[in-house]
């Protein structure tokens, strides 16, 4: 229920000297092992914000050493998981505590509104601290149906060291997802947060150690990605790297985990996600207002952005005339106010990038039906309008390269199974959606697109109990639900004689 000056008042108190943007290494604030440090500048209105530290590979060896150790004696991993998940229940309850400064923080690093950063991105990172919390005691072991003579027990045990890498759209949903499932398994984790958006995963790792995660079991290294990130990934004593991030990068941190020990690799990559608009379904207003929504939210930075929508040619102009009136009426704001929805675009690197798409797209002949310009409700700040492209052929680049901005690309066909085979021609396979009314083609349609989560008559739509990842150069793995579990944690065999 705070206003807007509310929210300003809270963030000019807060920056640029209370925000602490020291490593975390062994349960200690730390500087860089080379005491650099790297400028973090709101989007919102190009402020600066903290000066953090640029771990690089000291850091990651001093990490991984300190993390070693506290696998090795077991004052995390050995505890009953009882008082693991106790200590993980209490760190779900303590984001909850601290959700104004987290969504402050995320707001004013990342540039989301800031209604979403408290009503989604904390609460859903709470949330998901809870769940693994709740579930770590309730997996339990096999015992494989082998014959009299012999037992044979089947376990899972962390994996140990693992290095979770992530991005900057939801940067503490994201470090939820990968650190909640790990710390529940019992391993002891490296965090390395996006470049753009170190904050809220330094004050992550804080809580954890409040909570009474032991020091060295979460360490949190800021820095950037060829550096530490890369430092991590080719570490020849870390036992996993999970990665959230860009396909080009996701396929580099295959080649180190190749180049060094063949860790682990969890990849969850990008996406061009094709929402399919049926002729004949009855409420084309729902279909087409959910649609905005699916390439609008967090300004089209979300890795699910249903940006490919796919319309059978009879419904075509209705859709698209809801959609650009979604996006007309979607205005960019200041993403410290309430009534915001749409806010800044996470930096001006990435206001070239998605600006240079919009040229690609022109350039290409699509119609630039709506948007497509820099705008500045805050003077400094890195805005764009929402953006809507008609005409698109799927052989465009604005139709096969992942845009991660709110740029939508409207195309025309003229059957289901024109839709079909269009949503699949694609090197991405994360989310994909269909609007139909008919039961029968809804199952045909979803058991044909190939894509990790699939959506009929909705978007978006999100619960920790299922599986979230990619098909094709989308990734590799899933995050959420208890699948994710497995990602963590090595299955053992132990073999039992019991007969002469
Ligand atoms: P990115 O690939 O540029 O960076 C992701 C992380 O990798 C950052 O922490 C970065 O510092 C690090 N990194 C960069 N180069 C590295 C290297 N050489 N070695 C090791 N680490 C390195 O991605 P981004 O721009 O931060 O995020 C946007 C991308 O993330 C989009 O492609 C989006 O689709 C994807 N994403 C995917 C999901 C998913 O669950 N599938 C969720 C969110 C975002």
């Amino acid at each position: 229920t705070l206003s807007a000056a509310d929210w300003i008042a809270r963030a000019a108190a807060l920056t640029p000297v209370t925000v602490e943007g020291r490593a975390i290494v062994g349960g200690e604030r730390v500087a860089a092992v080379s005491g650099e440090t790297f400028a973090c500048r709101s989007p919102r209105d190009g402020q600066a914000l903290a000066d953090v530290a640029a771990c690089d590979a000291a850091d990651a060896d001093r990490a991984v050493a300190v993390a070693r150790a506290a696998f090795a004696d077991g004052r995390w991993a050995r505890l009953p998981p009882t008082r693991r998940k106790r200590v993980l229940q209490r760190l779900s309850e303590l984001i909850l505590h601290n959700a104004e400064a987290l969504a402050l923080l995320e707001t004013l690093d990342m540039g989301k509104p800031i209604t979403e950063s408290l009503g989604i991105d904390v609460r859903s990172a709470a949330n998901c601290f809870r769940w693994y919390g709740e579930a770590l005691d309730k997996v339990y072991g096999e015992v494989a149906p082998t014959g009299p003579d012999d037992l044979a027990l089947i376990t899972r045990e962390p994996l140990g060291v693992v290095a979770a890498i992530v991005p900057w759209n939801f940067p503490l949903l994201m470090a939820a997802w990968k650190v909640a499932p790990a710390l529940a398994a019992g391993n002891s984790v490296i965090l390395k947060p996006a470049e753009q958006s170190p904050l809220t995963a330094l004050k992550l790792g804080e809580l954890a150690l409040e909570a009474g995660v032991p020091p060295g079991v979460l360490n949190v290294l800021p820095g950037f990605g060829p550096t530490v990130g890369r430092a991590l990934a080719l570490h020849g004593d870390v036992d996993g790297v999970f990665f959230t991030g860009s396909t080009a990068v996701g396929k580099l941190i295959m080649q180190y985990a190749g180049q060094s020990n063949l860790k682990r690799v969890g990849l969850e990559c990008g996406g061009k996600s094709p929402n399919i608009v049926l002729s004949g379904f009855r409420d084309l207003e729902a279909a087409a207002r959910t649609a905005a929504e699916a390439i609008f939210y967090n300004q089209g930075e979300v890795c699910t952005a249903g940006s490919r929508l796919i319309v059978e040619r009879s419904v075509h102009d209705r859709v698209v005339e809801i959609v650009t009136r979604m996006a007309r009426e979607r205005c960019p704001g200041d993403p410290l106010d309430p009534a915001t929805r749409f806010g800044a675009m996470v930096d001006e690197d990435h206001v070239q990038r998605v600006l240079g798409y919009v040229e690609i797209g022109k350039a290409e002949g699509a119609v630039l039906a709506q948007g497509g310009a820099r705008v500045a409700p805050v003077a400094g700040g890195c805005y764009i309008e929402p953006t809507v492209f008609t005409g698109v052929r799927n052989t465009m680049r604005l139709a096969r390269e992942e845009v991660f901005g709110p740029v939508l690309a409207v195309i025309a066909v003229d059957s289901a199974e024109e839709a079909l085979a269009v949503a699949n021609d694609s090197d991405y396979g994360l989310a994909a959606a269909v609007w139909t009314d008919d039961l029968s083609q809804a199952h045909r349609m979803a058991a044909g697109l190939r894509a990790g989560v699939v959506y009929v008559n909705g978007y978006d739509t999100d619960d920790m109990t299922t599986p979230f990842g990619g098909y094709r150069q989308s990734g590799i793995g899933r995050d959420k639900s208890l699948h994710a579990l497995d990602k963590y944690t090595e299955l053992k065999t132990t073999w039992i004689r019991l007969g002469a």
